[in-house]
């Protein structure tokens, strides 16, 4: 089946789903924008999470993901995944912010968990275009299928973001 698709504009460390999406860098050692806000809310617990990942297979490279729990925060994993930092190489860059979303949905459905949101990967620091990285992420999820993750939501910050979703998933 085909998971629900659901759009929330706000902070994502607010939300209440089994699995939450953290734009993270390869070095899994938090930074800022959506990754410090996790960090921040989820408590010193998901750090040494990853910092046992990172003993144990060096950094995590680009598109793909890593998983640890939650912290403090109100749902049950994070999911790290490394997104691209955008270098006008589209194709290259495409592919690797695909990778992202598709490592995170597989590794959902390995937890056998029923909801995951996103932050809109690779668009702060990293510099994606929006309009691009949210049509790679409409894509990924709608050709995305499970027998157990039932819903994604799409949680965006800023404005720009939440316009572009609204317009992309009426389409
Ligand atoms: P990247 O380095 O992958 O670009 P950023 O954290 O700089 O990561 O930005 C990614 C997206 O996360 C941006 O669209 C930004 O608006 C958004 N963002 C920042 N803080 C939060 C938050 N607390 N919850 C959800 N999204 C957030």
């Amino acid at each position: 089946m085909k998971p629900i698709i659901e759009l929330i504009k706000g902070d994502i460390t607010k939300i209440k789903s089994d699995i939450i999406v953290n734009a993270a860098n390869s070095s899994l050692l938090g930074g800022g924008g959506v990754d410090g806000a996790i960090h921040r809310a989820g408590g010193p617990r998901i750090l040494e999470e990853c910092m046992t990942i990172r003993n144990r297979q060096g950094k995590c490279k680009t598109g793909e993901a890593v998983v640890t729990t939650a912290g403090n925060l109100p749902a049950k994993y994070i999911i790290h995944t490394v997104g691209p930092i955008w270098n006008n190489d589209q194709e290259k860059c495409s592919q690797l912010l695909a990778n992202c979303y598709k490592n995170s949905l597989k590794l959902a459905e390995s937890l056998e968990l029923k909801t995951i949101s996103f932050p809109n990967i690779s668009t702060g620091v990293y510099r994606f275009p929006k309009d691009l990285a949210a049509k790679i992420a409409i894509h990924e999820v709608k050709n995305f299928e499970s027998d157990v993750v039932e819903k994604v939501i799409f949680v965006c910050f800023d404005d720009e973001n939440e316009k572009i979703y609204k317009k992309l998933l009426k389409e």
